[in-house]
């Protein structure tokens, strides 16, 4: 288990607590070792989602929901993967890998007979913390091989290597190494003391509000980018932007990074295009909202629980700006 103390270990989806083991996993010999060691664990994952058995009849549903492993003592997996298991890290002795079922089709008897598809944003909330955490990690890595198998130099196929972690082209003469990628986006609360703005798109929920956010572009510092986004989403100026905290967001490739930042104009001026609508909310509104409970009846709503979102902006009705 890695300890750790920041700021970020509060955010869902961070904490998978397993060593990577980024040196260890470029040596070919001590990765085959692992995938043949007994005590190894491979997680099975199809087109982005996680398969989930049924529980055994009689017991409480949400107390024995977990992804599916496959058992390394019956290997037909092997055959049906898409790709080589991918490393992941080692917890003590155990190694974890994440294994590719991508290519069986749809309703196929041998996944049927492992479980449900399952997205993570279900299956996040009915497992502990650490298990969501490596659930996204693994998300984001699969979800990045699906969408580079051909070398974006040269357009020729690349192969696997280091575990899972690097694609490198087949053509002898590019040879050009490929990274999992990580798209930065800033996400903001923009405050002025007692108000902030929160903005909505129309595929929202009803009556929800959220921060404002936007991806980093090339030739930008996170700070050029928060006053970027805050200006073309609600024309509000901005100041004193203040890093607060991170989060992976494997939907599909994204790191949140979230700020806080101070208006120095208040008039909002929404881009339609982005936005169905954006407003001043006071504190007492958003703290009203922040403890509602039970149905829809078209008052604000906050962001889920496992958004980074929901974390800026309870930090600033805690004060904590
Ligand atoms: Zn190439």
């Amino acid at each position: 288990m890695v300890i750790m103390t920041n700021r970020s270990q509060k955010n869902f989806y961070t904490g998978a607590g397993l060593d990577r083991a980024t040196i260890a996993r470029k040596q070919a010999d001590w990765l085959a070792q692992r995938l043949a060691a007994p005590e190894s664990r491979f997680l099975a994952v199809w087109r982005g989602l996680f398969l989930v058995a049924s529980p055994p009849q009689g017991t409480p549903e949400e107390a024995s929901v977990q992804p599916v492993y496959l058992d390394p003592a019956s290997p037909w997996w092997r055959e049906a993967a898409t790709l080589a298991p991918a490393f992941l890290g080692v917890e003590g002795d155990v190694a974890h890998f994440a294994v590719d079922l991508s290519g069986l089709e749809e309703g196929h008897p041998d996944l049927l007979g492992l479980g449900t598809p399952t997205e993570l944003r279900t299956l996040a909330h009915q497992v502990d913390r650490s298990t969501a955490s490596l659930l996204a990690y693994v998300r984001g890595l699969l979800g990045w091989h699906q969408r580079h198998r051909f070398c974006g130099v040269c357009g020729t196929v690349t192969e696997v290597i280091e575990g899972g972690h690097v694609r490198r082209c087949t053509n002898p003469d590019c040879k050009t190494l490929h990274f999992p990628r990580t798209d930065p986006a800033v996400i903001m609360l923009v405050h002025d003391g007692d108000r902030c703005v929160m903005g909505r798109q129309a595929r929202f929920g009803q009556g929800m509000y959220s921060t404002l956010a936007g991806f980093v572009e090339p030739g930008e510092s996170l700070e050029e980018a928060v006053a970027r986004e805050v200006m073309e989403e609600a024309g509000i100026q901005v100041t004193d932007v203040r890093y607060q905290s991170s989060q992976p967001w494997p939907f599909p490739s994204s790191l949140m990074l979230g700020f806080h930042a101070r208006a120095v104009t208040t008039e909002l001026k929404v881009d339609l295009e982005e936005l169905e609508d954006a407003r001043w909310f006071t504190r007492e509104e958003v703290r009203e909202a922040s403890l509602r409970r039970g149905p829809l009846d078209g008052s604000l709503r906050l962001p889920p629980a496992d958004s980074i979102a929901r974390r800026l902006i309870e930090d600033w009705l805690e004060g904590e700006v």
